[in-house]
């Protein structure tokens, strides 16, 4: 079993050899392949300790430099028209959650290369906040000197990780279960850390694009502006009356904000039911992300799409071993 693993893997890095020196149009010939890539936060140094979900500006532009050499990268709209090349692979690019750091690192670079790409964004900031939850939850938890809090009349103790646990339960898969009204009790339990956070370079890991940023995004024709819910709620863990109106005004804010229709849509954490999937489509979403299919029966849905999510703790090579595999195992 082992050896095979190897073999597998040997297998896997001659493959992207062979696109290093230039002969990948021979490997995939006669083959289309199809992959969406799903970015979450760039920031200056790839810092993990956080959270995973940010890769380095030179990670970053490394990443992009060898795929816009090496594959055809084109919009999502047109992965979903099938625009596809033969012989190669075939990319779109985009990116979850609206982080400022988008705008300040990610978009110079896709100009450069001229790469399309898709932002999916909540619209928190109609409620006067400019960060989403599981960052503020991340970094408070990392700052805290608190041993224990107090949150739903449940004592929560921090753990060797740096993590608050009830009851073998993490406050942070707590939280998933809950609805921005029912988490906010938090910004008041950690307001001390947060201000000491606020006072730091620490930007980049939770604070969301602007409206005013988002506008300038949705007007260069190179990018699009999709929903990303309305708060960021996991929608399968409130009632469905809660989620469809989160889609909802997701949709509906970002569309005053862009002054444009909003056709595509992500689901926050990649949690999604059948509902919600007729629900999104009767707003008019057009194309619906996901992460990973429920059922292998929707991947005969046309407006639903898996995505490949980049993952900062592999290093670049193995990185493209696995997009060129479609998967992590
Ligand atoms: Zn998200």
């Amino acid at each position: 079993m082992i050896l095979l693993k190897i073999k597998y893997r040997l297998l896997l890095f001659l493959k992207l050899f062979i696109f290093q020196i230039g002969l990948g149009k021979y490997l995939l010939r006669n083959r289309y392949r199809e992959r969406i890539i799903v970015f979450h936060g760039i920031d200056k140094t790839g810092e993990t300790k956080y959270n995973s979900r940010f890769v380095s500006e030179k990670y970053f532009t490394q990443f992009i430099d060898f795929i816009s050499k090496n594959y055809n990268i084109i919009s999502l709209q047109d992965f979903y028209d099938k625009k596809f090349k033969p012989n190669t692979l075939n990319i779109a690019i985009t990116f979850d959650d609206g982080y400022a750091n988008n705008f300040k690192y990610a978009i110079p670079i896709l100009e450069k290369y001229s790469i399309p790409a898709t932002f999916f964004i909540t619209t928190i900031q109609d409620n006067n906040t400019n960060f989403l939850w599981p960052d503020f939850l991340d970094l408070v938890s990392f700052y805290s000197n608190q041993n224990s809090i107090i949150f739903e009349n449940q004592h929560y103790s921090k753990n060797h990780k740096g993590e608050f646990i009830y009851n073998g339960i993490s406050l942070k898969n707590r939280c998933k279960k809950l609805s921005w009204k029912e988490i906010q009790p938090l910004l008041n339990i950690f307001k001390d850390e947060w201000k000491i956070i606020q006072q730091q370079p620490l930007n980049d890991y939770w604070e969301l694009m602007n409206y005013n940023q988002i506008k300038e995004v949705a007007k260069k024709p190179l990018f699009k502006i999709g929903s990303h819910g309305y708060t960021h709620a996991n929608l399968n863990s409130i009632t469905f009356e809660e989620a469809t109106l989160e889609v909802l005004k997701g949709k509906k804010v970002l569309e005053s904000i862009c002054e444009k229709p909003i056709l595509d849509f992500a689901f926050p954490f990649g949690s999604y039911n059948s509902e919600l999937i007729n629900y999104s489509e009767k707003i008019g979403f057009k194309r619906i992300l996901l992460v990973d299919y429920n059922t292998e029966n929707e991947k005969n849905n046309p407006l639903l799409r898996n995505r490949f999510v980049i993952n900062p703790h592999i290093n670049f090579k193995m990185q493209l071993v696995y997009l060129l595999k479609g998967k992590y195992l």
